[in-house]
């Protein structure tokens, strides 16, 4: 029997969840159910400083709005927990013993001060980036320079102390990343990085790794952010002795700005006006509130389909999938190397296709929603019929009510720049004759007898239809532009086409 497939999503919980760890979840959402495998979820908690309240919730929420949530993880349990590492303290310190022993680990006593003079030394020496590695560790108050019973003393005093991992001198670390081939690392660019920090607690490194082992990772699908992490996590895994268990790298592509030059940041965000966020987030500090795509208007299914191809694509030229349909498609082979440029507009695409793709009922239920808000009430079959002309022109839900006011409320007012260019003595005389003909109409409107009666305005009054019709869409919904006019017209009815044109003839003036 093959291996189940294992893959999680690590989150820290320091603020709202950043989209680009939405897009992480997501490819290991996807890679997982691809693979008949499971999806965990693991609070990697152990830096309490940086602890936010509210962040977790928000992550849940998160996963759970995009239809992604995980099959083990704090809220659903699962055969490896505790799923939050702070919930898995007396566990890690076991292992850091294990490094010790090994010799691959060691303690170290410096104060904050004697690191600091370190750093200033070398920093004088004209070292461009100071570190506690194999070279200076030698010089520092640890258990590699002190003598054996001067480390027992300081560790029976109680004296703090922290564990570092002792990087080997001279070797070359390679992993092999799905994304990326072959990573190769001198260890003399390693530091020794901190595995046990004075209050008892794991690093991220440390957690990190004895948790994937623990809770049995088969791939870790993680942000470029993490690459040059993972030569130490690789040494890790061979000072553990577990080398042969050692899960697959995937680090997945940067996203960029939206031209392509460099890291997406806050202010891009804030520049172009988009959220970075999936839900909006109120800081608990400053009490801020950052906007999320849901806030915004954006659908789930329309995220999730954005952010699959922020970095990775089907190979053709397809590119709605439903979230099924992305599980289905989905491999490791197909994530970009490159970063991958945050283009919004292609987000907006995929929220109008969409959203069109909803039924007229589910559609009316948004605007009814909107409509209430404003106490207005109009029935559900009206509602449908209305949404049904919007939905062509509308980005988020809100746009069917805010672009379709004029369908339930007549224009008071004129766009002047429409009218002073399009609106003449013969578009009068087109819907001075076509509220005639509308008048003696025995049947209700439909769009093609609104189409033929129009035309038939226009030839009786020798104008050319194409001439008037911005002018008539004017008078009606009191803007230039908008959905297909003849279905507007049905919609609106007869009696209310008449009132309209009245309106506008007197208000515009029959002149031109
Ligand atoms: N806790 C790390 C983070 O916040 C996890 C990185 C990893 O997946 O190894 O992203």
């Amino acid at each position: 029997m093959s291996q189940e497939v294992r893959v999680r999503f690590a989150p820290s919980p320091t603020g709202a969840l950043h989209i680009g760890g939405v897009r992480t979840a997501l490819y290991n959402y996807l890679f997982a159910k691809k693979q008949g495998g499971k999806f965990l979820l693991r609070i990697e908690d152990t830096d309490q400083a940086r602890f936010v309240p509210g962040a977790e919730d928000y992550i849940k929420e998160a996963l759970d709005w995009m239809g992604i949530s995980p099959d083990e993880s704090p809220w659903h349990g699962g055969p490896h927990g505790p799923y939050r590492q702070s919930e898995r303290k007396s566990i890690y310190k076991e292992y850091a013993m294990d490094l010790l022993e090994k010799g691959h680990a060691y303690y170290a006593f410096d104060t904050a001060e004697e690191l600091d003079a370190m750093r200033q030394r070398l920093t004088a020496a004209r070292v461009v980036s100071p570190q506690y590695n194999s070279i200076t560790r030698t010089q520092m108050k640890n258990s590699l320079t002190l003598p054996a019973d001067e480390v027992k003393a300081r560790l029976e005093a109680g004296e703090p102390y922290v564990i570092r991992v002792k990087i080997p001198r001279k070797e070359e670390v390679r992993l092999q990343d799905k994304v990326r081939g072959w990573v190769m690392v001198h260890s003399n660019t390693l530091d020794d990085k901190v595995l046990m920090k004075s209050d008892g607690m794991p690093t991220y490194h440390l957690a990190n790794i004895v948790d994937d082992h623990l809770m049995k990772i088969t791939h870790v699908i993680r942000g470029e952010e993490w690459l040059p992490s993972a030569p130490l996590h690789v040494l890790l895994y061979r000072f553990l002795g577990w080398e042969e268990s050692m899960p697959t790298f995937a680090h997945l592509p940067l996203l960029l700005k939206p031209d392509g030059n460099g890291k997406l940041s806050k202010r891009d965000a804030e520049k172009h006006g988009f959220p970075l966020f999936p839900m909006s987030w109120t800081d608990p500090d400053s009490g801020q509130v950052a906007d999320g795509f849901r806030d915004q208007g954006y659908l789930p299914e329309a995220l999730v389909n954005f952010l699959a191809f922020l970095g990775w694509n089907p190979g053709d030229h397809r590119e709605l999938f439903t979230l099924e349909e992305l599980v289905e498609a989905f491999t490791l082979e197909r994530i970009g190397k490159s970063g991958t440029k945050f283009d919004i507009n292609k987000a907006k695409w995929y929220n109008e296709q969409y959203l069109r793709k909803k039924s007229d009922h589910e559609l009316a239920a948004y605007l009814t929603a909107d409509l209430k808000k404003e106490g207005i009430q109009i029935p559900q079959d009206n509602a449908e019929k209305i949404v049904s002309v919007m939905k062509e022109r509308a980005t988020f839900p809100a746009d069917l009510w805010k672009e379709g006011r004029f369908m339930i409320f007549a224009p008071e007012t004129f766009d002047t720049q429409v009218a002073e260019k399009k609106w003449n003595a013969d578009a009068a005389k087109v819907l001075t004759a076509y509220s005639e003909k509308l008048e003696a109409l025995q049947e209700p409107l439909d769009a093609a007898t609104a189409k033929e009666l129009l035309a038939v305005s226009a030839e009786e009054c020798g104008v050319k239809l194409g001439k008037v019709m911005q002018a008539v869409r004017l008078a009606i919904t009191g803007v230039g532009a908008g959905p297909d006019l003849m279905q507007v017209f049905e919609i609106l009815g007869k009696e209310e086409l008449i009132k309209r044109i009245g309106f506008s003839l007197k208000t515009l003036g029959i002149a031109g």
